[in-house]
């Protein structure tokens, strides 16, 4: 019988077999090679471009598994993965308005919109109470991709609302922040947040109750200038970038070029601006023994 092989020559019984294809050995074609290897979704580490599994990232922390990057981590998977038990989520009832009619390539509530649809949030950050092992805390988190964790109006009143929570039930707030600066499509309105989630947090440390915060990748802005950086204790996640104004325009501000770390998190541990970096598998554990301190609890 005839055999057809990829190249397209017919072999007959007589081909000799030094010419027969060996039958162990098979060619891919070029569509075969471009098709994905898993069957489950993947996620590419920016770092090592490793192919890992979403459930073996998330079983993992969002760190990666070959190279220990620290991958960008949703708001709400890091609450979930951050406490034992969530008793509730708050802040939902607060909508963004559009006071200045705000439009740039696009309005500001087609942009919102856009954002809801994008990251399943209402808002750039979420607040949950609940507990670790036998400590209750309020802790919030920015979802950086809900238009760069930017912090208007809602975020604010998420923010105060969540440190009113924690002095009404005696309880430590716990911050991770993971931010752009202040919403520009809210203007001064977004500024004015800035004072206000520093006068909660001063009510919090007046009330005695421990403000920590965890600086992830990346922090920048009114954020940085406000509440990422009154804590009582500031953490930093391996390589965060953390700072004020981006690297870029403090380069043109002072001509100068600025070489890394600057404004990594091992930079500003050896400047004194954090006070320690810690490994996101120990995180929760460095969080809870702090706050374990702070508190009073054995
Ligand atoms: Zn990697």
């Amino acid at each position: 019988m005839n055999q057809e092989v990829k190249s397209g020559k017919i072999l007959s019984p007589s081909t000799p077999w030094t010419d027969r294809p060996i039958p162990s050995i098979h060619v891919p074609d070029a569509k075969e090679t471009i098709k994905a290897t898993f069957t489950e979704p993947t996620i590419e580490c920016p770092e090592c471009h490793a192919l890992v599994t979403r459930t073996a990232m998330s079983f993992n922390a969002y760190v990666c598994p070959q190279c220990d990057e620290h991958l960008k981590m949703k708001a709400r998977d890091r609450l979930n993965w951050f406490f034992d038990q969530v008793k509730t989520e708050m802040g939902q009832e607060f909508h963004a308005k559009d006071p200045l009619h705000f439009v740039d390539s696009k309005p500001y509530p087609e942009r919102m919109k856009d954002a809801q649809e994008k990251t399943g949030e209402t808002e750039a950050l979420v607040v949950m109470q609940g507990t670790i092992k036998n400590i209750p805390m309020v802790a919030c988190a920015f979802e950086f991709d809900f238009m760069g964790g930017s912090m208007g109006t809602v975020v604010g009143d998420r923010f105060v609302q969540a440190a009113e929570k924690a002095i009404k039930d005696k309880q430590p707030l716990i911050c991770f922040a993971a931010s752009g600066g202040a919403r520009m499509q809210e203007g001064m309105l977004s500024l004015m947040q800035m004072a206000r989630t520093s006068a909660a947090i001063q009510k919090l440390k007046d009330a005695r109750l421990p403000y920590i915060v965890v600086l992830t990748h990346p922090v920048y802005g009114g954020v940085t200038a406000s509440l990422a950086m009154l804590g009582d204790v500031h953490i930093a996640e391996p390589k965060a970038m953390i700072g004020f104004a981006g690297k870029r325009v403090i380069e043109q501000t002072v001509r100068e070029k600025l070489e890394e770390p600057f404004q990594r998190a091992e930079f500003l541990l050896d400047h004194g601006v954090v006070d320690q970096i810690v490994h996101r598998h120990a995180l929760r554990d460095t969080v809870y023994r702090i706050v374990a301190k702070l508190m009073n609890v054995s």
